[in-house]
């Protein structure tokens, strides 16, 4: 997708060796001309599917799938919470995931009542790392018994693992930009 990987190439800066930083565009400060073109996108991608409910993870996903469920006639957009509080139900489903960028391990959790037997569901995120929200994710779908139609992920980083474990479930990845690797700042796709 053209007009992200120029939004990344301008605004994006690349920490360390392994994480970019997105935060003026979608992690912090949301660009919602950017995420309505994304939206289209994934829609394009997974044309034809039936889906008929959202699934993602606080908090970088919710606003992406947010805009993105306009494209899916209004689809239901569920996010897996990483604190559950106090006005969380008590029946859940919960998997473990240990989260790339702050090194500590959650247990995401889902309200039964949200996610049902049956359910065709279009799994959406911000990055795609070594694949642990995302399987997490399809983890929950398999214990109610719905189906995970396929991961929908903004910019996946190609030298990680992710892709292979998502696909090794079963599950198809669409990416709309797929970073094959960094050098100094400079950011090169695949
Ligand atoms: P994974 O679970 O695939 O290892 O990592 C994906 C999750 O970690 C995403 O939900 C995202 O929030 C975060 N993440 C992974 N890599 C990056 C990165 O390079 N930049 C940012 N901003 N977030 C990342």
């Amino acid at each position: 997708m053209e007009l992200l990987k120029k939004t990344i190439e301008e605004k994006g800066q690349v920490l360390g060796d392994s994480i970019l930083k997105v935060d003026s565009f979608i992690n912090h400060q949301m660009d919602i001309k950017l995420f309505n073109e994304i939206g289209k996108e994934f829609k394009k991608r997974f044309e034809g599917e039936e889906i008929n409910k959202i699934l993602t993870i606080e908090a970088s996903g919710i606003g992406i799938a947010a805009i993105a469920s306009q494209y899916f006639d209004y689809v239901p957009v569920v996010f897996a919470k990483k604190v559950a509080g106090a006005n969380m139900d008590k029946d859940t489903y919960s998997a473990r995931v240990h989260s790339f960028t702050k090194n500590t391990v959650y247990d995401v959790k889902v309200s039964k009542k949200f996610i049902s037997k049956g359910d065709k569901i279009l799994i959406i995120d911000d990055f795609l790392a070594n694949g642990r929200a995302a399987l997490g994710l399809i983890d929950i779908i398999e214990q109610a018994s719905a189906e995970a139609v396929g991961v929908g992920i903004v910019i996946e980083k190609g030298f990680q693992e992710g892709r292979k474990v998502i696909e090794d479930k079963n599950v198809r990845v669409e990416s709309l930009a797929i970073v094959d690797r960094f050098k100094g700042n400079k950011i090169y796709f695949k």
